[in-house]
């Protein structure tokens, strides 16, 4: 079966993909549907994000659909940037938004954060919602080049000694908030779709 993965993130397409290598699902992203264009995250929730994206795109295109809205939450910061985590500062890009966490806590003794994923299936008969959460603290320094986003400064609870960018796509498969979230889809499309 074919499921639209409503992301232009060519490493979520990445992460999803490898997922579900061995499933059923054959997971297609966004480019192959450029008439779609960027649809935007106005919302207040991750839940809420991800569930527009699929909205978004199923009506384009009337394949199931699944979308994910993700971020990352820093417990001495009150949560944020939460929802917003690609946009917490002017420039949006991962090397800006990391010197901009690693000012933030600076003078902090908390490190505690986590990665939240949010999905969102449409299909011809409904909308249903998952989460996934995984937990760490933020380093110091960047370390390692795989992953994207905050990974060089994540330390994952469930791999001490490494940070999110120094795992392999599998062991970040193992562990990470999109995973976790995305482990519900099988239950989900079976919900929907029988
Ligand atoms: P969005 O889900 O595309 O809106 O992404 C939100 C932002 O959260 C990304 O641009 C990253 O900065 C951050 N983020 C989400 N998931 C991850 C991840 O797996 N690793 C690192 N950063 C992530």
């Amino acid at each position: 079966m074919r499921i639209v993965l409503a992301t232009a993130n060519r490493h979520k397409l990445i992460e999803v993909s490898a997922m579900f290598a061995d499933s059923a699902y054959t997971v297609v992203g966004l480019d192959e549907f450029p008439e779609i264009g960027d649809i935007p995250e106005p919302f207040d929730t991750m839940e809420e994000n991800a569930t527009h994206k699929a909205q978004t795109v199923f009506s384009h295109t009337g394949l199931p659909t699944v979308a994910d809205d993700s971020g990352i939450e820093i417990r001495a910061l009150d949560w944020a940037p939460g929802v917003i985590s690609k946009r917490w500062t002017e420039a949006g890009t991962d090397h800006a938004n990391n010197d901009k966490l690693l000012a933030e806590l600076s003078e902090k003794t908390d490190r505690m954060a986590r990665y939240r994923c949010a999905i969102a299936l449409v299909t011809s008969n409904g909308v249903l919602t998952a989460e996934g959460t995984c937990s760490g603290t933020i380093g110091t320094e960047r370390r390692g080049d795989g992953g994207f986003g905050y990974d060089p400064l994540f330390w994952p609870d469930d791999y001490p000694g490494r940070t999110m960018a120094e795992l392999t796509l599998d062991e970040k498969n193992r562990i990470s908030h999109r995973a976790r979230a995305f482990a519900h889809l099988p239950d989900m499309v079976a919900k929907l779709l029988g």
